[in-house]
């Protein structure tokens, strides 16, 4: 059966291309019957963030990616969390050194800085550990016989690092890029367990992969430079018939294709799926998310599933069974995808007017109470129509509502100039009256058809003063439907503001 993993490091918050690279995962394990796996690659101490793995955990459930093994559900080969797998690491570590295939190094960083900076002054291309320079530096390698083992019981620092051979051909047949040939002289003694006991990342995520029968490996392009390694590892470990399939994910680039999208590209949508920090301690600003930001998950996970795939049809709207069914590892494109967060609003403004009317007026109510604002239900229910159409997210609805609860201090100076005239001042006095003195309901119908009416018998054009009207009553040139605004804010509001107009 198919096993996939996604397998990030609880590093900070994930940002699209990490959870793009969950969501390929899971469509595939799903598709294929398979099961999806989390793994926290969490070996690298100094790169360790609090709160990051619960963030993870958020964001995928968030997006609707359901985990089938990982540390919150368990599973036949838990622990998910490589900081607990400590020993089983070094284990194979230490049998590759028995085999031949690795070796204890005890250089210090001095001489490693020392060979560095020797092989730069002779202008070799690449400073590297490896079959030629190992041979000059300390290690079991090059130490007399029963030293090495003499230090390592007093307690030396060291390193494993592993042997490798400068006459082997590495090829692998990527899924999404082809098939790639590396040679093995181009690869250092790769360090496979650090001195504080931890492996590297090359090592865990090997054996990892290994031992929890994986099939797939669907990472990000970031990576492709170390699949040589990891294709040899799997060789040396005597793994190669059961190595997983490669699959490296094109890089998510910016807008205009030039270069990759970064996290300091936030205006750009760099931006987290939810800020692991809520607030800046030092502004007070609020941090970016797309949750925070108002992207609702199913547009968000429909969007990312474009970057680098499409159905081969017309269709972009697609739900997460769709996207199962449809996904496949051939039709990623090899090429970049460029990160268009207009995109992703347009996906938003879709998935908004699928909402219902109730689920979007219970967000409202609680935007509008976080703003002071204590809102009807049947002005709720007035105001998502009069906005729904026009916005890409439910927060717009509010910004673009104030002006119901907010008379206009000021008007729209360029409109102004242009239509409020004489003619446009009678005529809305005239309306003010006649609207005042309306004994009926007051509906937009009704308003309509009072206010055609009353136009008619003045001798006014509708079409002359329709604008000045609103710059009155909302301050504006434009916006949303006049009359249901009017009805929205009553009789008595919309006379107030009228009279405060032309005063
Ligand atoms: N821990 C790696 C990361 O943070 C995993 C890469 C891989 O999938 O092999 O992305």
């Amino acid at each position: 059966p198919v096993r996939v993993r996604f397998a990030p490091s609880p590093t900070g918050p994930l940002h699209a291309g990490g959870v793009r690279t969950a969501l390929y995962n899971y469509l595939f394990a799903r598709q294929q019957g398979g099961q999806m796996l989390l793994r926290i690659e969490d070996t690298d101490q100094n790169r360790f963030v609090p709160g990051a793995e619960a963030y993870i955990l958020e964001a995928l459930s968030w997006l609707g990616i359901e985990i089938d093994e990982g540390p919150q559900q368990g599973g036949p080969h838990a622990p998910y969390k490589q900081s607990e797998r400590k020993d089983i690491y070094r284990e194979y570590a230490e049998r590759l050194v028995l085999e031949g295939k690795a070796y204890y190094a005890f250089d210090t960083p001095e001489q490693l800085d020392e060979m560095r900076k020797r092989l730069e002054a002779a202008k070799v291309a690449a400073a590297q550990y490896n079959a030629i320079t190992r041979m000059e530096m300390t290690n079991s390698l090059t130490l007399p016989l029963g030293e090495t083992k003499t230090r390592i019981e007093s307690g030396d620092p060291y390193v494993i690092r592993m042997k490798i051979s400068p006459k082997e051909e590495i090829r692998f047949n990527d899924m999404i890029r082809g098939w790639v040939v590396v040679h093995s002289s181009q690869i250092d003694d790769k360090v496979l367990l650090k001195s504080d006991g931890m492996p590297t990342y090359h090592l865990a995520n090997i054996v990892d992969d290994h031992l929890m029968g994986i099939t797939h490996v669907i990472r990000g392009e970031e990576w492709l430079p170390s699949a040589p390694l990891h294709v040899l590892l799997y060789r040396y470990l005597g793994w190669e018939s059961t190595m997983p399939q490669f699959a490296h994910l094109p890089l998510l680039l910016k807008p205009d294709g030039n270069g990759k999208l970064s996290k300091r590209d936030a205006d750009l949508g760099g931006f987290p799926i939810f800020p692991l920090e809520w607030t800046d301690p030092n502004t007070g600003d609020k941090a970016k998310g797309f949750r925070e930001e108002g992207y609702l998950p199913e547009a968000t996970a429909n969007f990312l599933a474009l970057l680098g795939w499409n159905a081969g049809t017309e269709q972009e709207m697609f739900s997460m069974e769709e996207l199962i069914r449809l996904f496949s590892l051939e039709r990623v494109h090899k090429a970049g995808a460029r990160f268009d967060i207009q995109k992703a609003n347009w996906f938003n403004q879709q998935y908004l007017k699928l909402l219902s009317e109730e689920s979007i007026i219970s967000e409202l109510r609680a935007l509008y109470l976080a703003k002071g604002l204590a809102v009807s239900d049947s002005q709720l229910t007035q105001i998502v129509h009069l906005l729904k159409d026009r916005v890409h997210f439910v927060r717009e609805i509010v910004s673009e509502s104030l002006f119901l609860f907010i008379a206009p201090e000021t008007y729209d100076q360029e409109v102004a100039l242009k239509k409020w005239n004489e003619e446009a001042v009678q005529a809305i006095s005239g309306l003010s009256d006649a609207l005042a003195d309306y004994p009926g309901e007051f509906t937009a119908h009704e308003i309509k058809e009072l206010i055609a009416a009353t136009l008619e018998t003045m001798g006014v054009k509708m079409g002359k003063v329709m604008q000045a009207l609103r710059l009155a009553i909302t301050g504006a040139g434009a916006g949303p439907d006049l009359m249901i605004i009017m009805e929205i804010l009553g009789k008595n509001e919309v006379v107030k503001r009228l009279d405060d107009a032309l005063n």
